[in-house]
């Protein structure tokens, strides 16, 4: 980085010795970004999927002030506060009814290290102590922590640590090809008996490349999982609170899973936080007059109340059917927008869910997170005002519900004119997913 000014600090995904210095943003509001050098840019992923309502929305501000000057934060085990109290409750409102219990914590990926702890601990609780196998998606990612980087895919980003990773199942993920033998290869390893739980992301597979597939074909493997006592765990950290056109992609599906993973969009971007919410099946295994039956598990600023209360803003701006009606409008833009460019001859795939909408570049090199067209890409849309970061030769387009008609048209735009100004690849290319 050659700019000394942020030279101590270390940034995530980053390799510092050749990244450029990073852009200071001073302010924002709705979707748009503002540099301290006067520029000004769309932010067409949300800021990392987590600003559904864009920036600096008032509601929200207001609702962690008010709790700013109430009550910031309290211990969370042998007390407890309306803020939690609240959203608990408006998240099992708002999610499919076979959900009983919110578990909180901070993040994404300790969202999903919960979940895996309470599946594990289901079973051992239930006296099954065989069962300890987990059976996750290829492709898939689900967070930085060692529990997360187990279940996700092998690659440059884990490759350090892949001895401490423990085993996982990876199933290839369903379409109408293989869908045959990926189910006779869920019933192999169920028939095992060691299987305690199957991770996915549901609908979309996010940081692998925006990945999709179809929810009948995941309901065949979630109802052959629930036949065979493996619990199911759907990490809706990047699809919940709207992006795939309803609030939760399990809505899309008919078998619902026992347990599901939030974090991202539940504050609209403002707090971080993490619920893991369980059907009362898994509750029910802990809930027991024996100590060592307990869920010995938490965090120092576990449902925080701040966060708390941006949640059950964001969660009443999102149930509102403004907001619902601009999930649809997105999703409608989208879908034309999809139309247009899909022909284009550097245009391998587009693949839309929802408010989600990816466009797979060809280019002389692999699909991967490492393409060298990501960064090209970065510079371009930057320099005309759009904020998007590609993986690799995945172009993908994730914006705040509010963002308006003219900052859509704007983004598409310019993904137009990037198409204009980047040459055919010479040869033929390897398409082949690595990432
Ligand atoms: N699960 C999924 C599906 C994700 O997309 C992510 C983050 N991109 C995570 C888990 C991890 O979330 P966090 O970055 O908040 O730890």
């Amino acid at each position: 980085m050659e700019n000394k000014l942020n030279d101590v600090i270390w940034y995530p995904f980053t390799q510092m010795k050749t990244a450029k210095a990073p852009i200071h943003i001073e302010s924002a509001k709705d979707a748009l970004l503002f540099s301290k050098d006067g520029k000004e840019y769309i932010d067409a992923i949300s800021s990392w999927w987590v600003n559904i309502h864009g920036h600096a929305n008032p509601i929200i501000a207001k609702a962690i002030s008010d709790q700013a000057n109430k009550l910031e934060q309290v211990i969370f085990a042998g007390f407890t506060h309306s803020p939690a109290l609240d959203l608990a409750k408006g998240l099992i409102n708002v999610l499919p009814n076979n959900f009983a219990k919110v578990f909180f914590s901070d993040n994404g990926s300790t969202s999903v290290e919960v979940a895996l702890k309470l599946a594990l601990q289901y079973w051992h609780n239930k006296g099954f102590k065989q069962k300890t196998n987990i059976i996750a998606f290829e492709n898939s990612y689900h967070g930085d922590t060692f529990g997360a980087m187990s279940i996700g895919a092998k690659n440059e980003f884990n490759a350090a640590f892949e001895q401490l990773l423990f085993k996982v199942d990876f199933l290839p993920v369903p379409n109408a090809q293989n869908l045959e033998t990926v189910k006779q290869q869920l019933k192999t390893i169920a028939a095992q008996g060691t299987t305690a739980a199957f991770i996915f992301e549901p609908l979309v597979q996010g940081a692998s490349g925006m990945l999709m597939h179809k929810a009948e074909h995941l309901n065949e493997l979630l109802k052959i999982a629930h036949d065979n006592q493996i619990l199911t765990i759907a990490d809706e950290v990047m699809t919940g609170f709207g992006r795939t056109g309803k609030n939760f992609a399990i809505e899309h599906l008919s078998e619902k899973p026992d347990i599901i993973c939030l974090s991202k969009g539940i504050t609209g971007g403002f707090m971080p936080l993490g619920v893991t919410v369980s059907s009362q099946k898994i509750f029910d295994a802990f809930y027991s007059t024996e100590v060592a039956k307990t869920f010995f598990h938490g965090h120092s600023y576990t449902a925080n109340p701040l966060a708390c209360s941006a949640a059950n803003a964001s969660l009443k701006l999102l149930t509102d059917p403004s907001c619902q009606k601009q999930i649809q409008e997105i999703t409608q833009q989208h879908a034309l927008f999809a139309e247009r460019i899909h022909s284009n001859p550097l245009v391998k795939e587009v693949r839309q869910t929802g408010t989600i909408l990816a466009i797979e570049l060809i280019t002389s090199e692999k699909t991967s997170y490492f393409n060298s067209i990501g960064n090209k890409v970065n510079d371009f849309c930057l320099e005309k005002g759009v904020y998007l970061r590609p993986l690799g030769n995945i172009v993908y387009i994730m914006p705040p519900y509010c963002i308006t008609e003219s900052q859509l048209n704007k983004v598409y735009n310019t993904l137009f004119e990037l198409l204009t100004s980047l040459e055919l690849p010479h040869g033929k290319p390897d398409q082949q997913n690595s990432n």
